[in-house]
């Protein structure tokens, strides 16, 4: 899409489909100065940037978005003061800001081998499909979260805003340990032994490995052709650190040709020493495990989760490559999400024209009946609008309790 053609159609969806209100359900907490001091950048169609940006109320966030359309928003912490007033402020600091989550395809660029670089398709969609249910159960079960929105980046990856209070104000350090929690392999190139697991395997592995275990042979070994060519042998070796084991294991692939097949014989191979008691093989009794965790663990930048003033592209912005909007994913079924049907920018304005169309010229239906009409729901984004309202729902149930514990306790003194 040419520069000017998105600049037209982002016109119409900031003044026509953006989610304002709900948007500022979400980002004020139930509180009007945790907006206001909410920093807001916005790259503009000349990839000029624009940061710390705020706004006392959403009508005049609003009025600039339209104004300015940008080509990409991004949300960063909270502060102690409005960051367009930084500069006069001696001290200036986040004092909130989401948990973040920013898993990008390109980091898997050395076990996926349909795509490259920007590009992905069903068959590596599947890394986020794994990605999305182990860091999502994580934070539910190991946690407590319970408020997290899970996002689709535009293009090529996902993003994760975890919104419970608890998560929200955890300091620099509490987001680090999470993070290196949460991180078992790095992203880049593929260092032979990433992943070892001694003795016994911690729950949250195993919580995995349960994920990554029934889609594994179908997606790594078969889709992804691990074993397909020489090199991709080869690397796959290097996960095995000693010598004789990785050239006895070699053999073994060698008798045969697929993937499949040697992954098979590789599996029942290493099946066979350990009940035969082999001691150099009884060493690495989760190998099996590990080379899952290897393949198919998420990687996730983890400075972006680090960080408290970390920017982060804001949920429904539209990408300026694909025009696709960023909808939220449902982790419940997010193996149903499908890349092809994400609404784009351009078919979105179709919608709402088409609908016009029909009811006024087809059904006689009123001008001003038809633009009452919330032009959202004319459209395919009537579905992810619907989710995000379930979470924002479940959101405020959590800040009414909040609310109702805090005068109860102020009731009692
Ligand atoms: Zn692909």
């Amino acid at each position: 899409m040419d520069e000017s053609t998105l600049t037209d159609l982002l016109r119409l969806y900031y003044s026509r489909l953006f989610p304002y209100v709900d948007y500022y359900r979400w980002l004020s907490y139930g509180e009007a100065n945790v907006f206001s001091r909410r920093e807001f950048s916005f790259t503009m169609r000349d990839d000029m940037y624009i940061r710390y940006q705020s706004f006392d109320k959403l009508d005049d966030l609003k009025a600039e978005v339209k104004r300015i359309c940008p080509h990409k928003i991004d949300i960063g912490a909270v502060y102690n003061v409005p960051p367009i007033n930084k500069k006069r402020e001696v001290k200036f600091e986040p004092l909130q800001r989401e948990l973040v989550i920013d898993i990008d395809m390109t980091d898997y660029d050395d076990v996926r081998t349909c795509c490259t670089g920007a590009d992905v398709c069903s068959k590596c969609w599947k890394y986020m499909v794994i990605a999305v249910k182990i860091l999502d159960t994580a934070f539910r079960e190991d946690f407590g979260f319970e408020h997290i929105l899970w996002i689709f980046s535009g293009r090529r990856g996902i993003h994760c805003w975890v919104c419970d209070k608890r998560a929200r104000f955890l300091t620099q350090n509490g987001r680090k340990a999470v993070a290196n929690y949460l991180q078992l392999v790095t992203g880049g190139e593929f260092t032979k032994k990433k992943v070892k697991i001694i003795k016994k395997m911690h729950h949250s592995v195993r919580r995995a490995v349960h994920i990554i275990e029934p889609m594994f042979v179908q997606m790594c070994v078969k889709e992804q052709n691990m074993l397909g060519t020489e090199d991709r042998v080869t690397k796959f070796l290097g996960i095995i650190t000693e010598d004789d084991m990785r050239a006895e294991a070699k053999a073994e692939l060698d008798k045969h040709t697929t993937s499949v097949k040697k992954w098979d014989a590789f599996v029942s191979f290493f099946k066979d020493q350990l009940q035969s008691g082999s001691k150099k093989w009884r060493r690495t009794p989760f190998l099996i495990e590990e080379i899952m965790i290897q393949y198919a663990y998420p990687r996730l930048d983890i400075n972006v989760t680090k960080g408290m003033n970390h920017l982060l592209k804001s949920p429904f912005c539209v990408h300026p490559k694909t025009g696709k909007v960023c909808i939220p994913i449902n982790p419940k079924v997010v193996e149903q999400f499908d890349l092809n049907n994400v609404p784009t920018i351009t078919k979105l304005i179709d919608e709402v024209n088409a609908f016009d169309d029909k009811e006024i010229t087809e059904q006689g239906e009123s001008v001003d009946n038809v633009k009452r009409i919330k032009d959202y729901k004319k459209t395919c984004l009537n579905k992810p609008f619907y989710a995000f309202q379930e979470f924002l729902r479940g959101l405020e149930n959590s800040q009414k309790g909040e609310k109702i514990t805090k005068s109860d306790m102020q009731m009692e003194f």
